[in-house]
């Protein structure tokens, strides 16, 4: 009698985890994907963490033309995510070039690569690779990864529910992991695939993800070690480059004319203001 109960508890466990945790699509890259936090989680984990990650950022830059672009060309992302989260995008003040996605959809980008795009266009690959980070789950996945299944358990208990309010030092927690976070060369290669499909249907240049790689690349053999952190998180390979050029030439025309670019002068205007921001 004890084992055939014993089987039933085996039983309903198994059945409760797989309702509780379900398989489910991921409609950004189509594969299937093990969940084991609720959208609601995901969302509250950001949410915890942004005052301490912001804070590790050196706080936003303080000019609210420059915030409310950065969050106008992010929005034109967003919009055609794959997966609707309440996305935000700020920019903060510190000088190490880097972008960051938090899980739920807020997304960083760094005074010290703002500096570093040329166009409008690069700015919005940036922020289209993060969102589709973002939408492929890769950051929270990165995330358990990081932390490991005890802590991570621990930090979901901490926000369940998307209700708030957990202790601070969980928001620490997951900043913390966020900010020494580093994806997979198959993630990067993935966002950037992703990322290049968001810039078409935003009406961008999608060759601007491979013009974004190329700038990358050169400071990375100028400037190494202040842009350690950005590869160390974001890896820049070789074979990233060409895997971005391969899906370019399959699935769109040759680039057009830089020349014609329309949005050149409020980039430049913006980036002027960033000079003198600070
Ligand atoms: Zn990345």
């Amino acid at each position: 009698m004890n084992s055939r109960r014993n089987i039933f508890i085996i039983l309903a466990v198994v059945v409760g985890v797989f309702f509780t945790c379900g398989c489910s699509t991921n409609p950004a890259t189509g594969e299937q994907q093990l969940i084991l936090y609720s959208r609601e989680q995901e969302i509250a984990m950001g949410t915890e963490a942004a005052p301490s990650f912001i804070e590790q950022m050196g706080g936003p830059v303080e000019n609210l033309k420059l915030q409310q672009y950065v969050q106008s060309i992010g929005s034109k992302l967003a919009a055609v995510s794959d997966r609707p989260m309440p996305y935000e995008f700020t920019l903060v003040r510190s000088e190490t070039p880097n972008a960051f996605a938090l899980p739920g959809g807020k997304i960083f980008i760094s005074a010290g690569l703002m500096r570093q795009l040329q166009n409008e266009r690069q700015l919005a690959a940036v922020l289209g690779h993060e969102v589709a980070h973002v939408a492929a789950q890769h950051n929270i996945q990165a995330m358990q990864r990081q932390m490991g299944a005890a802590l991570f358990a621990d930090v979901l208990g901490a926000v369940i529910g998307g209700s708030g309010g957990a202790a601070a030092e969980v928001g620490a927690d997951i900043a913390g992991t966020m900010f020494n976070l580093q994806y997979s060369r198959g993630d990067e290669s993935k966002a950037d695939d992703i990322g290049i499909r968001y810039l078409f249907a935003a009406g961008y240049n999608p060759w601007s993800m491979v013009e974004l790689l190329a700038v990358l690349s050169e400071l990375s053999e100028s400037q190494s070690s202040k842009f350690g952190n950005l590869f160390e998180t974001h890896p820049l390979t070789s074979e990233r480059i060409k895997d971005a050029r391969k899906i370019l030439a399959d699935k769109y025309n040759q680039r057009s004319a830089a020349a014609l670019d329309p949005n050149a002068d409020r980039f430049n205007k913006m980036k002027k203001l960033l000079g003198s921001a600070d």
